[in-house]
């Protein structure tokens, strides 16, 4: 699929970011390729469109840029998976480990029903503390996660380890 080498050409990657070593893959210029965007949305689109799909869940930050217009194109519902404190209403939560440290996930209570079935939707995977957060979160309250779809997966990190026996899917491979 041609559509996959023009996104991969599209992702900068920038040293350093935001740490000494850390080699950043940064979207944004993903996003400023309009064609690159739309193929991006349209490859989700076309996997994910005739599986019953109710639910999108989209990981803060860069899940919510991803994550509502393939809600939007395959009639499911968007919800947001936050950084703890962000959400106003009445929330259940999933702490994960980060390099140094932990941190927590939050979902709204009743944004979801037991029987629905999710996918969650991030930028990115490395170690995949973070989708395995959100799949604990929707599994919690009796969701069927399909499926984890990624623009960009580490492959070096093994974060699909973490992801046990659930699916990922991802556009880009980057080393
Ligand atoms: P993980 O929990 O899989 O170790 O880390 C994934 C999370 O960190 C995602 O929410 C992702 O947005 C962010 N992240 C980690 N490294 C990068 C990177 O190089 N580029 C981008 N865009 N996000 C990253």
């Amino acid at each position: 699929d041609d559509r996959i080498s023009r996104i991969s050409s599209t992702i900068r990657v920038i040293p350093d970011f935001p740490k000494p070593g850390i080699l950043f893959q940064d979207i944004t210029t993903l996003l400023l390729d309009p064609k690159a965007f739309k193929d991006t949305i349209d490859l989700f689109v076309e996997r994910y469109k005739d599986k019953n799909i109710n639910v999108v869940a989209g990981v803060e930050a860069r899940g919510f840029i991803f994550g509502p217009p393939i809600a939007l194109a395959i009639g499911a519902k968007f919800v947001p998976m936050r950084k703890p404190k962000k959400l106003p209403g009445e929330v259940i939560s999933e702490e994960y480990s980060l390099e140094y440290g932990t941190d927590t996930m939050e979902m709204h209570v009743g944004a979801v029903q037991p029987g629905e079935r999710a996918i969650v939707v991030d930028d990115l995977i490395a170690t995949g503390g973070t989708l395995n957060a959100a799949i604990r979160l929707l599994e919690r309250v009796g969701v069927t996660v399909v499926e984890c779809a990624c623009v960009i997966e580490l492959p070096e990190l093994e974060g699909r380890v973490k992801l046990g026996n659930k699916p990922l899917f991802v556009l880009v491979s980057s080393a």
